[in-house]
């Protein structure tokens, strides 16, 4: 992938906008791009620098990503809306071409790291209600002041403010700038591979010495060695990332959206889709984060497809879905018949999600009940009667108060004085 039209490489080191920023570690990568950790030598802070590939559909679309990411930043000055902020963008031509590139507020690592290093065992549920009040804030302020789709919410898209700042303290979290680009030495080792080494070996150190007790960008890489993380301390304030997806609702562009699991009945039938199709991924998130198990993971079998099995599970789950709404798509006839019966699934074991919350995840009773009267209404089949983000975040479930949510608020009081920003 690093060919013309591709990947840009990126050195230890290396300098972009013209000196500005300099690459130090790679932090993540997809399809389109790589992240990295860059130190900005104007603000002396740390930032993340996405590094589209040049081709010019990925050019698009990253002038599509910027300009949602623009929009979403000119409206919220305060930086208190929980989506990330994009500080500024570029281009940087390599030998494989004009690259654009975003460079973004530093955050730290992502809900899906945070799901695997608690083993998929699922979070205690007051840390599931402090995520989830930030990702509605998030989607409250994209859907109803911005027009704006989101289109992939999942865990993976969704990053915790980290509660280490590594221009404020460089040796906790294991990084001090690099301002040179290494040159190789004589006997053929590069410089670059021993500097590599010695960043390794300081995040090791630094992490060894956090001990896993607050998040940083080395803090959840350790192997856990108990079955169940211990997350106090971890401040689960977060924030929704990645708007290469994203659109306007009004300008919509792509007919199907979202990452699999976290699809939404209408974009698998075709009926037309809207804000609601982010609440739908939202609830398989909240799920997913309370027992560590994606709430959907269809798979295609002996004589049906994905989209089939999809289908399946949600009805399984939700109950039946009305005729009106499963004919009602384009697609419909692929999977329905007329009845509203899907056409090769014939037996479907209704198991609800509070049942299966109690049952097959052990929640005490009312625990459940509560999460699952939350959680099912925005899971309606029928779009529009699903709650809005700003619906949701009026929820009683989101205003529980009890024991651990005060423990995590105190806990909340005595990060900030470690860290004021990321708010
Ligand atoms: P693509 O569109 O190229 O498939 P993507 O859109 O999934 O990639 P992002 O989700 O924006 O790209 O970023 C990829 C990964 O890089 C993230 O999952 C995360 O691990 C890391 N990352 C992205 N932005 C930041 C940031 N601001 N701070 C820290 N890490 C980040
Ligand atoms: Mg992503
Ligand atoms: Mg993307």
């Amino acid at each position: 992938a690093y060919r013309k039209g591709g990947y840009h490489a990126v050195r230890i080191g290396d300098q972009f906008a013209g000196g500005r920023y300099i690459a130090q570690r790679k932090l993540g990568w997809g399809q389109f791009s790589t992240v990295w950790l860059a130190y900005d030598t104007r603000t002396s802070n740390y930032v993340a620098l996405k590094i589209q590939k040049s081709a010019l559909q990925f050019a698009q679309a990253a002038l599509h990503e910027i300009e949602l990411l623009q929009a979403a930043a000119d409206g919220d000055p305060a930086n208190t809306k929980c989506v990330i902020r994009l500080i500024d963008d570029f281009k940087h031509a390599g030998p494989n071409g004009q690259h654009l590139c975003m460079v973004l507020e530093f955050l730290g690592d992502s809900l899906l790291r945070l799901i695997k290093y608690n083993r998929y065992k699922g979070m205690e549920l007051s840390k599931v209600r402090e995520i989830c009040k930030c990702i509605l804030t998030g989607l409250d302020y994209l859907h109803r002041e911005l027009g704006m789709i989101h289109s992939d919410l999942k865990p993976e898209n969704i990053l915790l403010c980290s509660t280490i700042d590594p221009a404020k303290d460089p040796i906790r979290s294991g990084l001090t700038p690099i301002l040179e680009k290494p040159e190789g030495n004589q006997n053929g080792t590069s410089t670059m591979n021993l500097i590599e080494k010695k960043l390794k070996r300081r995040a090791k150190k630094a992490a060894a010495k956090i001990s896993g007790r607050r998040v940083s960008i080395v803090g959840l890489s350790e192997t856990p060695k108990k079955n169940k993380r211990n997350l106090d301390g971890i401040d689960m304030r977060c924030k929704v990332v990645d708007f290469g997806n994203g659109c306007w609702a009004d300008k919509k562009f792509a007919e199907e959206i979202q990452t699999r699991q976290y699809r939404a009945p209408e974009v698998i039938l075709q009926s037309g889709y809207s804000y609601s199709v982010d609440m739908w991924s939202f609830a398989c998130t909240a799920f997913e984060l309370a027992t560590g198990d994606m709430l959907f993971a269809p798979k295609e079998g002996n004589g049906y497809g994905e989209d089939e099995d999809h289908l399946a599970l949600m009805m399984e789950l939700l109950g039946k879905m009305p005729r009106k709404i499963a004919i009602g798509g384009a697609r419909s006839k692929d999977y329905f018949d007329r009845h509203g019966d899907l056409k090769r699934i014939r037996r479907l074991k209704y198991w609800p999600l509070d049942r299966l919350l109690i049952d097959k995840y052990k929640l005490p009773e009312a625990e459940a009940r509560e999460f699952a009267d939350f959680l099912c209404p925005i899971m309606d089949f029928a779009p529009e009667k699903r709650p809005t983000a700003q619906q949701c975040l009026q929820h009683p479930w989101l205003n529980l108060r009890t024991q651990n949510n005060e423990d995590q608020i105190e806990g909340q009081m005595s990060n900030m004085q470690i860290k004021g920003s990321c708010s």
